[in-house]
């Protein structure tokens, strides 16, 4: 099943619709990040953290991100860098994804705004002290209603 919402201006109407979860396409999209992100298609950083640890996992969920400068929205998976706790652990194992309970997080991974380069803001949950700005208008976005599909 997949899962995401609406953000909705309310001022000028503008609405975006964010997809969040990817559902059974998981295990793919996982493969096709983890390989994109070894070959350092998303930035040196998670190259090298491969190289470290060639048996560590990326996280490829989908996240919001938001660059407060100029007022891209973002959908893009998280790409947070996890090592095994066991530094043993074979990752030939997961035909079925990585269990995360055997992994920790090593860091987050710093998403670049793609229209201006600057550092984005991961959003949790919409909140007038962290809020997102309507790209047309400048007014807060609120998100409208949550969209599920099989
Ligand atoms: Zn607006
Ligand atoms: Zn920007």
């Amino acid at each position: 099943m997949g899962m995401g919402y609406t953000l909705v201006c309310k001022k000028c109407g503008y609405s975006r619709h964010l997809f969040l979860g990817c559902g059974m396409m998981y295990n793919e999209v996982l493969r096709e990040k983890t390989e994109e992100a070894r070959q350092g298609q998303h930035g040196e950083r998670l190259r090298t953290l491969f190289e470290r640890y060639p048996n560590g996992c990326i996280d490829a969920m989908n996240n919001l991100y938001y660059c407060p400068d100029c007022r891209t929205v973002a959908c893009e998976s998280s790409l947070d860098f996890f090592k095994p706790k066991d530094p043993a652990r074979d990752a030939e194992d997961d035909f079925f994804g990585p269990d995360m309970d055997e992994f920790e997080q090593v860091e987050k991974h710093q998403h670049l705004c793609p229209g201006c380069g600057k550092p984005m803001r991961e959003v949790m949950r919409l909140t007038e002290n962290e809020p997102v700005n309507c790209p047309e208008c400048g007014g807060a976005m609120e998100s409208g209603h949550p969209l599920l599909w099989d």
